[in-house]
């Protein structure tokens, strides 16, 4: 049976649980900051459900199958799981308005700041969004957690500290911190 969680952290994945490397079409490529694992396994220990929501926009482009996405999917859980953590679901949106790849190339409902991906987890795990929140290194992110009601967590790694210096028009984070460790860290603070 599905367990049933309260509260998440939705946890973007490109810059955030792993280096950002631009498009990640081999799984050779995934590389964990050296707190990726005790971040995540100190979520886990919270009684969070760890939902990670990625836009993977080189689906649609053609860049690499999406038996590349889910080859690193398994490495990120295998990797964890070594370490005693998890993520309790993997989510990615694989879709872009400018994707040439048939069926993919569209406007959707998933890709962030869109809330589809935060829906499933909705679905799934009984989720309530107002108590949960997003970490990531983009204002898609954030933009994300205003969506659902979330909080939103900004971290500099990835394209964070390029975005902290320009956020857009009236939107703020709820906390900027250094990486995933930090913000895990004030998640739990605030609980
Ligand atoms: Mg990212
Ligand atoms: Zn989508």
């Amino acid at each position: 049976m599905t367990p049933t969680f309260e509260r998440a952290v939705f946890v973007d994945r490109d810059g955030t649980l792993i280096e950002e490397v631009g498009y990640l079409d081999r799984v050779e490529r995934v590389s964990f900051f050296p707190w990726t694992v005790a971040a995540v396994r100190a979520l886990n220990r919270a009684g969070l459900a760890v939902v990670m929501v990625s836009n993977q926009s080189g689906l649609a482009r053609g860049f690499f199958a999406e038996s590349v996405v889910h080859d690193v999917h398994r490495r990120i859980a295998d990797l964890l799981d070594a370490g005693a953590a998890h993520i309790d679901a993997y989510y990615y949106c694989p879709h872009h308005p400018d994707g040439k790849v048939p069926g993919l190339g569209i406007t959707c409902e998933c890709r962030k700041p869109a809330r589809g991906l935060v829906d499933r987890a909705i679905r799934e795990f009984g989720i309530d969004p107002k108590r949960s929140f997003v970490i990531g290194d983009r204002w898609v992110d954030v933009g994300l957690a205003r969506a659902i009601g979330a909080k939103g967590v900004l971290v500099r790694t990835g394209y964070g500290d390029v975005e902290e210096r320009m956020p857009p028009l009236g939107m703020t984070a709820d906390a900027v911190v250094d990486n995933l460790v930090a913000a895990s860290s004030w998640i739990l603070n605030t609980l």
